[in-house]
């Protein structure tokens, strides 16, 4: 059975990876950024009580900032940890640190004995095991239990939630292969009838026409907290997420000021163009970061995800 489903969310997208990596540093670094948290509420009530401490600086004189830059930096060591390790893991014994060159001291040398792919990415491997590695590993197409719990609770401490589990790939036939591939993270909404997000799936019966589903929303629904954008601010400065926006086109209201800047529509390739203009839109692509946006790459907004699965 085919089935597509559109959902309506609040939010941001990711790189899954980086969420993989901030949600492992979460859970690792809980009871340190607990007992922070615990310091900087205390010295705001003006109950820490701090023994021993003779020397001139004591925890109660530092600020609160100071603090936040502890746990900042912490943060920022734990999520890099994460991601070296995931590469330790991954990486394929001649990519490893002193399986290149010989023992020679030449700066060339020891250039080559240096470990390779130390940065989340596509790896620059001779002999391809890394990438084996890495599509053999659940971290470029599936999530296990694990992986979606604790994803999970670190959206759900910042007062978010996945829409769905579902991943964007930029290449749907290369989808095993995707180092970049992107999550959704949004505010929390629910279906009147069970706890999941809402979305509107539509299964239809190969070759017997289409299916319809359609959702309602209630105002509620729609209503932004005060402290929307600040959440996702929170989460993806301190955990170094990495915020990608692929969105192809905007709703705006008839009359929005916006439409005089961008005075020149842009029609759009027929299908079998579309192939062509992908390859060949490079430097179009560069171009079009020059005029004006009309969100920041990480600003949350109200977006419409729209995912099909042919039935195999
Ligand atoms: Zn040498
Ligand atoms: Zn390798
Ligand atoms: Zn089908």
């Amino acid at each position: 059975m085919c089935w597509s489903n559109a959902t309506l969310f609040y939010g941001l997208w990711v790189t899954t990876a980086s969420l993989n990596f901030a949600a492992t540093a979460y859970k690792a670094t809980r009871p340190t950024i607990l007992a922070i948290d615990l310091i900087i509420s205390r010295r705001r009530r003006g109950q820490l009580e701090v023994e021993g401490q003779d020397e001139k600086t004591t925890a109660r004189e530092l600020p609160e900032e100071v603090w936040e830059l502890v746990k900042d930096h912490l943060l920022g060591l734990e999520v890099r940890q994460v991601e070296l390790d995931t590469l330790d893991r991954l990486r394929c014994f001649s990519c490893g640190e002193n399986n290149g060159g010989s023992d020679c001291c030449c700066p060339e040398c020891e250039g080559a004995r240096e470990a390779r792919w130390t940065e989340w990415g596509y790896p620059d491997c001779e002999s391809g095991y890394c990438i084996e590695n890495a599509m053999d590993s659940e971290l470029l197409w599936t999530r296990t239990p694990e992986q979606v719990e604790a994803i999970q609770a670190l959206l759900a401490h910042h007062g978010l939630r996945m829409p769905s589990t579902e991943m964007w790939h930029e290449e749907p036939e290369s989808y095993y292969c995707d180092f970049e591939s992107l999550s959704a993270i949004s505010l929390p909404l629910r279906s009147a009838n069970s706890l999941v997000f809402p979305s509107a799936r539509a299964e239809g019966m190969h070759n017997f026409g289409p299916g319809c589903s359609v959702l309602s929303f209630s105002l509620e629904a729609l209503l932004l907290p005060a402290d929307a954008d600040r959440r996702f601010r929170r989460l993806v400065s301190n955990y170094r997420l990495r915020v990608v926006d692929r969105t192809q086109d905007s709703a705006l209201a008839p009359n929005d000021p916006h439409l005089s800047i961008n005075s020149t529509p842009k029609i759009s390739p027929s299908k079998d163009e579309k192939t062509v203009v992908k390859t060949a839109s490079k430097k179009e692509a560069e171009e079009e970061k020059e005029t004006p946006k009309l969100f920041a790459e990480a600003e949350p907004r109200w977006m419409l995800w729209s995912l099909c699965e042919p039935c195999t």
